[in-house]
């Protein structure tokens, strides 16, 4: 098969590297200067780091298989880190069971129906059953209103925006499951891992496999249309010429791909339509200081422009940054949210401003060096009964096929399950298309 590939995010390179390991043609197309995607990386300190915080699960065994095919197993480190959640001007631990049942914002009884309604959760085997209803509504059958209150109608609203009630409660069960499975028994602290020298490594090991398997890698380059013929693509336009191929794979998110996409049924367009998605606005600072001891901070203040602290140099020490630390301030909003169209210096003075009013110790003076990154639609926003609306990876067009975060359902938005599905769309491509 020769395969064209839009996107050089770890969807498009993951699955172009199953594909030239198995002797296809391929060609990705990428309109950004380099691989990454929303994994992307700039430099800093003589390192890579992440536009977005990541982070690894220990289950997550098909990027750590990948690591290893790729000989990169050594590079990824895993860490204790403390989680926390800020609340009323005060930080409390947040990661174990002990922890909840010392939250002090809840009663007693509070924290022990929280408590069950988490073990409740980790049993359920059919998340299909759960679906039918929206977290909010198992949340607070289970773990009772005030609990829903003060801690999971924040933790939704960071990350939904007004969609909070509208949320999958089997999107909620993937969370806790794969966070438990993190945890280790009884201790204070979460295992998570990082590849130590950035995921530049990943990246760039990914492109030289490709091509060594004789497949090419476009960067720089926007792919125009998808071009189709009687219920077939022809291939892909690229400066107005066609980029002729046997099947074609779109990895970008739904929006961009209906702009480029050729004529498809109403029917199929209306519902890729209903996938709304939510975007990610990141602030980066760079510190001579640590802010906390906490890798990873909730923020549950509605004043708060950030709802997330993550200090990313607990995952990795400050040592490999010339004893910097860095802290990303993180914000998920509705992809119309005009913190879009606002300046960077702007956006990084509120946030950092705010950041003073959570540690007061903390001078916006002592930000060496920032930065900011925003992506629209980085979170596809997964509504009860998503799998109704779920695209799947056959589109109606008979060889092209779609693969992004849209179809990471309710396995969380991560490079592991892109990875898993990239594997999947691969095995299905070959079938259908014969070769
Ligand atoms: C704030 C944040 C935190 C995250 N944290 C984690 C984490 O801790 N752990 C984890 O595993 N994952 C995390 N993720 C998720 C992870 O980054 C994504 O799931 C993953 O990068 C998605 O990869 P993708 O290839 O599917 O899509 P993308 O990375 O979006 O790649 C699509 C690519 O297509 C390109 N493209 C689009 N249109 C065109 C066109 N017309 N022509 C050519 N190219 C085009 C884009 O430039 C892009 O590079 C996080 C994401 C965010 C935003």
């Amino acid at each position: 098969m020769k395969v064209n590939i839009i996107g050089a995010g770890i969807t498009g390179l993951a699955a172009a590297y199953f594909l030239s390991k198995e002797g296809h043609e391929v060609n990705v197309f990428e309109s950004a200067t380099e691989p990454g995607g929303l994994s992307g990386f700039f430099p800093v300190e003589g390192m890579y780091l992440e536009k977005y915080y990541h982070h690894i699960f220990s289950g997550h065994t098909a990027l750590i298989e990948l690591m290893k095919d790729l000989h990169l197993e050594q590079e990824i480190l895993f860490n204790k880190v403390k989680m926390g959640f800020f609340y009323e001007k005060r930080i409390y631990p947040f990661a174990t069971a002990r922890d909840l049942l010392t939250f002090t914002p809840l009663k007693i009884v509070d924290r022990f129906r929280l408590g069950l309604s988490s073990l409740m959760m980790m049993r359920i085997e059919d998340w299909k059953k759960m679906e039918k209803k929206t977290a909010m509504q198992w949340l607070s059958k289970y773990s009772g209103e005030e609990a829903c209150r003060i801690i999971w109608k924040p933790l939704l609203k960071m990350k939904f925006g007004d969609n909070y009630d509208r949320i999958s409660a089997a999107w909620l069960w993937n969370r806790v499951v794969d966070r438990k499975k993190s945890k280790e028994k009884g201790g204070a602290k979460e295992t998570l891992g990082y590849i130590k020298t950035g995921y530049k490594i990943l990246f760039d090991a990914l492109v030289k496999e490709i091509k060594e398997h004789g497949g090419e890698i476009y960067t720089g380059t926007t792919i125009e249309k998808i071009a189709a013929q009687n219920g077939r693509s022809s291939g892909v336009m690229v400066n107005g010429e066609l980029m002729n191929g046997d099947v074609v794979l779109a990895t970008m998110p739904v929006p961009a791909f209906l702009r480029l996409a050729p004529s498809l049924p109403d029917d199929y367009v209306r519902s890729l339509k209903s996938i709304q998605y939510q975007g990610s606005t990141c602030v980066i600072i760079k510190l001579k200081k640590s802010l906390s001891d906490y890798y990873w901070i909730n923020v549950s203040d509605p004043d708060s422009p950030f709802v997330g602290i993550i200090e990313h140099t607990h995952l990795l020490p400050s040592e490999y940054y010339g004893n910097r630390h860095l802290v990303y301030l993180t914000r998920y909003s509705s992809s119309n949210d005009p913190i879009f169209s606002k300046p960077h210096e702007e956006i990084y003075r509120d946030f950092a401003v705010y950041l003073h009013q959570i540690f007061p110790k903390f001078q916006v003076e002592e930000v060496e060096q920032h930065w900011v990154f925003q992506d629209c639609f980085s979170q596809p926003v997964f509504v009860q009964d998503y799998s109704r609306i779920m695209p799947e990876t056959s589109t109606a067009i008979r060889n092209l096929y779609l693969l992004n975060t849209a179809q990471l359902y309710p396995e969380s938005r991560c490079l592991n399950s892109s990875i898993v599905k990239a594997r999947d769309v691969v095995n299905k491509m070959a079938q259908e298309n014969g070769k």
